[in-house]
C-alpha cells in the first residue's frame, strides 16, 4: 500500500494539472457512472491529501452552493494512470476495470481498483478527517493529537505508528526506518516513550516523508553516508533497514516479525 509521501505527491501534481478549468468525469467500468455525471463539466478547486487519502474539492455548479468531495483511498490494489498526451486528439483507451476517468485540458487520469471512490457531502468529509490522526506532512498538523495517545497507550510503539487514528500517513516502511534511526524498539510500549524521543519521531517523520513527496519514492539513507545525491541512489542504497538482512549501524542482524499485520524490521542491540 502507498504511504503518505505518494498521495502528497499525487495531489500536488494533481493540483498543478487539473485545477482551474472544466473537466470530464466518465466511469468507463460504470460502477461511479452516476455520480461521474454528477461532477462532470465542473471545475477542481483544490486536491488536498490527508495521510493516506484524497479529496478533490469541486465547485458548487450553477445555483446549488452544494459542493462535493471526491474522496479517494487507494488500499492494496488501487491505482492511477496519469496520460500526458493525447493519439490523435484522443486519450488512450482504459485499460482493466477503470473506475473513474478525469480528462482535462493538458492531461486526464484514469484510476483502477481504488479501496474508496466516493462523493462526500460536507460533513461526511468532516466525518472522515475526523477519523485521521495528524498527519506530519501537512502544515496545520497538530502533533499533540498523536502524542496524547501514544503516551497513554500499552501497545507497542510499532503498532500505534501504523494506526491511522494516531497518525495519518506512515506506513511499514516509514515506521521501520524511523524506528531504527531514532533507536526506539518497535515493541516498545507507547507510553514508555518519553516526550524528547516522540518530539524527534515527529519531527524524523515530517523530515523524511517530505524527501519521500520531492523524489516521489522512500528515500532514508544520508547522501553523506551514501557518497552521492538522493536522485541517484540506487533502490538497495535507499534504504537503511527495511527488508535489509544486516544493520547498518552496528553489523549485527537485523530481526524481522510480524507486528500490526506487517512485517517490522529492527536490530536488537541499536534499538530498545
Ligand atoms: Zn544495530
Amino acid at each position: 500500500m502507498p504511504e503518505g509521501h505518494t498521495l502528497h505527491r499525487v495531489a500536488r501534481d494533481h493540483g498543478r494539472l487539473f485545477v482551474g478549468a472544466p473537466l470530464v468525469a466518465s466511469s468507463p467500468q460504470g460502477r461511479f457512472a452516476d455520480d461521474a455525471r454528477r461532477l462532470s463539466g465542473r471545475e477542481v478547486d483544490r486536491v488536498e491529501a490527508f495521510g493516506k487519502h484524497l479529496f478533490y474539492h469541486w465547485a458548487p455548479k450553477g445555483r446549488s452552493k452544494r459542493s462535493d468531495v471526491l474522496h479517494i483511498h487507494l488500499g492494496l490494489y488501487g491505482k492511477f494512470r496519469l496520460h500526458r498526451t493525447r493519439n490523435q486528439g484522443a486519450w488512450p483507451e482504459p485499460r482493466g476495470a477503470v473506475r473513474l476517468r478525469i480528462e482535462g485540458e493538458r492531461a486526464a487520469f484514469d484510476l483502477n481498483g481504488p479501496n474508496r471512490c466516493e462523493l462526500l457531502d460536507p460533513e461526511g468529509y468532516q466525518r472522515q478527517l475526523g477519523r485521521l490522526g495528524p498527519d506530519p506532512l501537512r502544515p496545520d498538523a497538530d502533533p499533540e493529537r498523536a502524542w496524547r495517545r501514544i503516551s497513554r497507550s500499552r501497545a507497542p510503539i510499532g503498532a500505534l505508528l501504523m494506526n491511522q487514528e494516531v497518525l495519518a500517513g506512515v506506513g511499514n516502511i516509514y515506521r521501520c526506518e524511523a524506528l531504527h534511526l531514532l533507536g526506539i524498539h518497535p515493541e516498545r510500549a507507547g507510553r514508555e516513550v518519553d516526550r524528547a524521543e516522540f518530539d524527534a519521531l515527529w519531527a524524523s517523520l515530517a523530515e523524511l516523508m517530505a524527501v519521500g513527496v520531492k523524489h516521489n519514492r522512500i528515500i532514508i539513507a544520508d547522501p553523506a553516508d551514501v557518497g552521492k545525491p538522493r536522485g541517484r541512489m540506487t533502490r538497495d542504497e535507499r534504504l537503511r533497514v527495511y527488508k535489509k538482512p544486516h544493520c547498518p549501524d552496528c553489523g549485527g542482524a537485523i530481526q524481522q516479525w510480524e507486528l500490526a499485520a506487517r512485517k517490522v524490521f529492527a536490530c536488537p542491540e541499536c534499538q530498545e
